[in-house]
């Protein structure tokens, strides 16, 4: 370096002064300005007169600035501070104004490191800060205009929403207030309803409570029921107990009494029988019969007649109760048969159970034969005597008849209807032993029923003149049938209307057509009979047991009830105890006869 003079002091301070940059050199802690150059006095606004002041000294307006402050800590610390665009109020022209700058304060140390002078370099940057700011306003400005244009679309977007939920809310409106009359439409209707359903509950609760207490009542009934169950159990079990007790007794009966037992199935006739059965019809103790085999075994005569009562029981009309002969299958003996049946409907209701006995009565039936024959030798043997009795009777009426003996005369007349009605008992007997041994036989003939009746009525009236018998008679009905027989048909019935009125004096005969049939009846007012006799006075010897002493041996209406069926006809009685009774019997016009 050698021939290059240094620049002094103030030739550096010279150029310094020279730099463009605002430059400044200060020392000591206030900052005295050392120099600055005419871009920093420009900045200050001041001349260069500060130099020599320090710093608030020579800017008064930076008091309260940070500025000297920092000034210091350079000067005292060593270090370099620095700010960018950091402003500054400063007084230009006597007007405080805020400015921009980029400064640093940096410190000038000597060899040894001791700071000599602190260099001040600033940039006034104010007009690139309002500059700036001036755009970012802009900017700022067209942002927020961005944004509310924005805002205006997304408001106008949404209000256009809104319109439409407007429009929804108007529909909705409209529906709901829809919706609200209808409701209120039904509320009136429900709350009619509720009322009438209230009066309606109000009822049923009455309704309830009555049944309440007519459940209480069937309570109470039922628990009192339920005892008398609980007794009528016990009853059952004892009444069982002696149904079991019968049972044995039944079948030590059956057993004793040497029956047959028969059991019959309504629908599938299924035919079951016991032992004793089986011998009874010839059989062999363990064969297995039919009805029909067993059938075949009754005689001929009566086999159709039994077969006509079982069909009839087995339908339920009519009892059971049958006597009849048959030829034993194996051994060909005749044995007279009784079987008595019961028929028993079933719980089903399906069928029905025919049951019975079967007894051997034989030696019944031989005992009735021996008594028949007697009683049909006795009448025979009585008839002869008595037919000459009514002659002699006759002739010593017709030779007394000239001389006028008044006592002679009724006494013959009294004992002649004495002897026709002792005629009329024995024919009697003679005709029950002829039917018995079947040897009764019709005569029929075509004749008028209101004559033969007629006839009876006068018959009748010769015998008993006591009575008035009114003849109520009927068009000529013909029929065809044994005159005689029925002659004393109606003789028995007239006959029994005196002997069981005698209090009485009226008896009344009707003839008349009635159901297609010749039907006659016979009316008096005499004592009547009880119903349970009703059906047993048809059975030969029945006579009813009374404090009336009627002579008589109850074969009149066995003989009648005998002679009508065998005309086909129908024989039946109406009676009041104590009233009186009428007795009917019916021919088919011009029938057949048995
Ligand atoms: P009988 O008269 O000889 O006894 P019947 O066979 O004629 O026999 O009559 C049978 C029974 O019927 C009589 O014993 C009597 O008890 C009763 N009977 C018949 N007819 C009458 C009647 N008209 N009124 C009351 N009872 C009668």
């Amino acid at each position: 370096m050698d021939g290059i003079q240094l620049l002094n002091k103030d030739q550096l301070i010279l150029v310094l002064s020279q730099v463009k940059t605002a430059t400044a050199i200060h020392i000591g802690e206030d900052a005295v300005i050392q120099m600055a150059n005419q871009a920093m006095l420009d900045i200050w606004g001041k001349d260069s007169s500060v130099i020599g002041k320090g710093l608030e000294e020579a800017l008064p307006e930076l008091r309260g600035q940070p500025f000297a402050n920092m000034f210091k800590r350079v000067w005292l610390e060593g270090i370099t501070l620095s700010g960018a665009e950091t402003a500054a109020d400063l007084n230009v022209g006597g007007q405080i104004k805020t400015f921009y700058f980029d400064f640093e304060y940096r410190a000038i140390k000597d060899d040894l490191g001791q700071t000599i002078c602190v260099l001040h370099t600033a940039t006034d940057v104010t007009d690139r800060v309002i500059n700036r700011s001036i755009v970012q306003q802009v900017y700022d400005k067209e942002q927020a205009l961005e944004r509310e244009q924005a805002l205006n679309e997304e408001l106008s977007a949404s209000n256009e929403e809104l319109k439409a939920v407007n429009d929804e809310l108007d529909q909705s409106q409209t529906e709901l207030s829809l919706m609200n009359e209808l409701l209120e439409a039904r509320v009136a209707a429900r709350v009619k309803d509720l009322s009438k359903s209230e009066m309606r509950y109000r009822e049923i609760s009455d309704e309830l409570a009555a049944l309440n207490e007519e459940l209480n009542a069937a309570n109470e009934e039922l628990m009192a029921s339920n005892e008398e169950l609980l007794e009528a159990k016990e009853d059952l079990q004892e009444t069982f107990d002696q149904m079991e007790d019968k049972e044995i007794a039944l079948r030590l009966t059956i057993e004793a009494a040497n029956f047959g037992t028969w059991h019959i199935h309504s629908v599938t006739r299924a035919f079951m029988t016991s032992d004793r059965l089986r011998m009874l019809f010839g059989f062999n103790p363990d064969q297995e019969i039919t009805i029909d085999e067993a059938l075949g075994q009754i005689t001929e005569e009566y086999r159709s007649y039994v077969q006509q009562k079982l069909e009839n029981a087995l339908s339920g009309n009519g009892d059971y109760d049958v006597s009849y002969p048959v030829i034993g299958f194996h051994d060909q003996k005749l044995r007279w048969l009784r079987a008595i049946g019961n028929l028993k409907a079933d719980k089903s209701g399906e069928f029905s159970s025919f049951t019975g006995v079967v007894m051997d009565i034989s030696p019944l039936k031989k005992d009735e034969q021996r008594k028949n024959d007697f009683i049909a030798m006795v009448s025979h043997e009585l008839k002869t005597p008595l037919t000459s009795l009514n002659g002699y009777i006759q002739i010593l009426q017709r030779k007394v008849n000239g001389i006028g003996n008044e006592f002679i005369n009724s006494s013959l007349v009294l004992a002649g209807k004495q002897v026709k009605k002792m005629t009329g008992m024995i024919n009697g007997f003679l005709n029950v032993s002829r039917l018995e041994s079947g040897k009764i036989v019709l005569s029929p003939s075509h004749f008028s029923l209101s004559n033969l009746v007629e006839s009876a009525v006068e018959e009748s009236r010769m015998i008993e003149d006591s009575k008035d018998i009114i003849f109520h008679g009927c068009d000529h009905l013909l029929i065809y049938a044994d005159y005689d027989k029925i002659s004393s048909v109606i003789a028995n019935l007239l006959s029994n209307a005196v002997k069981y009125a005698p209090t009485s004096k009226q008896i009344e005969v009707k003839c008349e057509l009635a159901d297609q049939m010749a039907q006659v009846s016979v009316r008096d007012y005499g004592i009547g009979i009880q119903a349970q006799d009703v059906d047993k006075l048809f059975e030969r010897y029945y006579r009813v047991k009374s404090d009336h002493h009627v002579s008589g041996f109850g074969i009149g209406l066995y003989l009648s009830a005998e002679i009508i069926a065998r005309h086909n006809g129908r024989i039946w009685l109406d009676s009041e105890p104590g009233k009186g009774s009428t007795f009917y019997f019916s021919l088919p016009l011009n029938g057949k006869v048995a």
